[in-house]
């Protein structure tokens, strides 16, 4: 397989903070032309299985895939699994451990948004989560949408939902060991996700890549949607720097707010070794293509 496939290995169902289901992502996947997909919830796999039917029935090739929330020098970091084994008892009790305490913290988000004089944000939020065990800020961005405190979900996340505003709740997630480990043992292949989006110093930059490597991590996005072209250029320099393979996905959430479409994402560099080159075995591969 080449670089230039096809591949989106980064999106998210209503099973956490997207808004369609696994089976219409995956038609959506398949219209747009992907040839190599992975459904990536947060801490949460309970749609692999609908993904992995549905892409079968369509003639899609599946990767196994989840977004692992990690505490790591006082930010939180996204660690991407891909195929792995989705039945693996320890991953699914590690997830559901990192799961544990969202309810908690929403509660409290609910209280300082209440202070701000918004009202209603708990239950309001809730109505937006298909998973009850999983209520995200992207849950509470869609009801501020809604009672038409802001215009737009990226003017919540500015005004409210992220460090130093009112609606932020610091939460400690999983440990990147932690994580790492979760997806390794159960076969998988861990892959810092988005590097860009973190506000990180040089040196903290580079002791998040040193660690990872050093747990058993092997990958990094380089092509995703919340990454610039100019981005795109680094994470390239990083991925050779630390001998990563390298990652291309969308992060698509939802047709009215995601800026990129699944699918719809330039190529990796042709001098990256592409992530899906140590997938080939734990693809499972549709038997029609269509
Ligand atoms: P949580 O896991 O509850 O902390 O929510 C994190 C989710 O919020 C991310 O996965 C994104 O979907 C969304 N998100 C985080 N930061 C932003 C932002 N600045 N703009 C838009 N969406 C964001
Ligand atoms: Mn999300
Ligand atoms: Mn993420
Ligand atoms: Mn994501």
């Amino acid at each position: 397989m080449t670089t230039s496939i096809n591949a989106d290995l980064h999106c998210h169902s209503v099973v956490s903070d997207g808004t369609l289901t696994p089976e219409a992502l995956a038609a959506r996947a398949k219209h747009n032309g992907v040839d190599l997909w992975a459904l990536t919830d947060h801490d949460e796999i309970g749609g692999q299985a609908g993904a992995a039917a549905a892409a079968a029935d369509l003639g899609l090739d599946y990767v196994t895939g989840v977004e692992i929330s990690v505490s790591f020098l006082g930010q939180t970091v996204h660690i991407v699994g891909l195929g792995f084994d989705a039945d693996n008892q320890p991953l699914w009790q590690g997830l559901q451990r990192t799961r544990g305490g969202r309810a908690q913290r929403a509660h409290e988000m609910s209280d300082d948004l209440a202070r701000v004089g918004i009202h209603g944000a708990f239950d309001g939020a809730l109505k937006y989560a298909g998973n009850h065990d999983l209520i995200s800020r992207t849950h509470f961005a869609r009801f501020m949408v809604e009672t038409g405190v802001c215009k737009d979900t990226y003017e919540v996340f500015r005004k409210y939902l992220t460090e130093g505003k009112p609606g932020y709740v610091e939460h400690r997630w999983a440990t990147l060991k932690d994580a790492v480990t979760w997806i390794t043992q159960a076969g998988g292949i861990a892959v810092v996700a988005h590097p860009a989006r973190y506000k990180f110093s040089a040196n903290e930059e580079f002791a998040l890549f040193s660690e990872f490597k050093g747990h058993g991590g092997q990958g990094v996005e380089v092509v995703t949607g919340s990454h610039s072209a100019a981005e795109s250029v680094v994470y390239t320099g990083t991925a050779l720097e630390f001998g990563l393979l390298a990652s291309r996905g969308s992060d698509f959430h939802s047709p009215d707010e995601s800026r990129t479409d699944l699918g719809a994402l330039p190529d990796l560099p042709s001098q990256l070794t592409p992530v899906w080159t140590l997938l080939e075995d734990r693809i499972q591969r549709a038997a029609n293509h269509s």
